[in-house]
């Protein structure tokens, strides 16, 4: 495999072709905390919303509510029905006594005719008392449920406070046990960095691969659980911690970069002064800084670079 000519700070160098099966690992194991993630939603109770209502409302209170319920209802469609029959029934009457009225002032004499408005004023008459009656029923069984619907409109809300808290406590425990999880395997991530580092191991990168992915993780994790718990700073909280989480890898990256041993050590390879970074070819001090860059070596008295390890002329260390 051909290095790339990234070097890295311990020496090791990656080929893209290792880049690129890293990153996959880096897929593959959020393949992984997905999974993990979802049987964990399996580990806390989930809340039980009928036994929360249950434990409110009584069977009692239930049955004679549901039962002032309907009982209301059908006085209303009841009144109603009286309703529509005595609207009919006085345009009938209105029509009758009319043609009753204009047969009387002719002097016209219609035994059919006046048996006709008589029925009708009997049956108009017969319906407004009937409407009575249905309008006092159905204001009774109004009267009888409001209570009730005052009861049950209270504690409706109360089962839905209550309810609410308990899926809240749910999602909490939920983001305590993912937590549990995704927060170690980061730490373990960071222990292997350290310690392949330290080692100066090859394998180097399989620890990198593993920060990422645990740190998208936790990333996810809380910005799904920033989005529930903190709905109205959500937005906020994701900016803050967005800025910090970059910051953060910003200062790791030139504390690796950017180490004062690396710099020089580039510096010296490139033939630039190891000072300030000037070109200085093979000058004895830097023409920008002044600093002192060739001295004259104890093993064979030539002049050599001064941060060099080893003499170049005769391996004098
Ligand atoms: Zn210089
Ligand atoms: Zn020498």
């Amino acid at each position: 495999m051909r290095p790339s000519s990234n070097e890295e700070n311990s020496g090791i160098e990656f080929s893209r072709v290792e880049r690129i099966l890293a990153l996959g690992m880096v897929l593959f194991l959020l393949v992984g905390g997905a999974w993990v993630f979802n049987r964990i939603q399996r580990l806390p109770a989930r809340p039980d919303y009928h036994a929360i209502e249950r434990r409110h409302i009584s069977a009692e209170l239930q049955s004679a509510y549901w039962q002032a319920q309907n009982t209301l209802n059908a006085a209303q469609v009841a009144a109603g029905r009286v309703r529509e029959e005595l609207s009919v029934a006085a345009t009938e009457y209105e029509f009758r006594r009319e043609e009753f009225r204009v047969m009387n002032e002719r002097g016209i004499l219609d035994p059919v005719r006046e048996q006709a408005y008589k029925e009708a004023l009997t049956t108009f008459e017969r319906l407004r008392g009937e409407i009575g009656v249905a309008m006092a029923v159905e204001e009774s069984a109004r009267t009888r449920l409001q209570p009730l619907a005052e009861q049950w409109k209270a504690l409706q809300a109360k089962i839905g406070e209550e309810q609410h808290r308990a899926n809240v406590a749910f999602e909490w425990q939920l983001f305590v046990f993912r937590m549990l999880y995704a927060v170690p395997v980061l730490a373990l991530a960071l222990l292997l960095f350290q310690l392949l580092r330290r080692r100066g191991s090859t394998y180097l990168i399989f620890a990198t691969a593993l920060i990422a992915a645990a740190t998208l993780q936790l990333l996810y994790l809380v910005s799904l659980y920033s989005w529930h718990f903190l709905r109205d700073v959500a937005q906020v909280a994701i900016a803050i911690l967005g800025t910090v989480m970059c910051m953060a890898g910003i200062v790791m990256i030139r504390r690796y970069w950017f180490h004062p041993e690396r710099v020089l050590r580039t510096r010296v390879r490139r033939g630039q002064c190891f000072s300030c970074g000037a070109p200085a070819e093979n000058n004895v001090y830097c023409p920008a800084c002044g600093e002192e860059l060739q001295k004259r070596c104890l093993g064979c008295g030539q002049n050599r670079p001064v941060k060099a390890a080893f003499c170049p002329h005769c391996r004098y260390q």
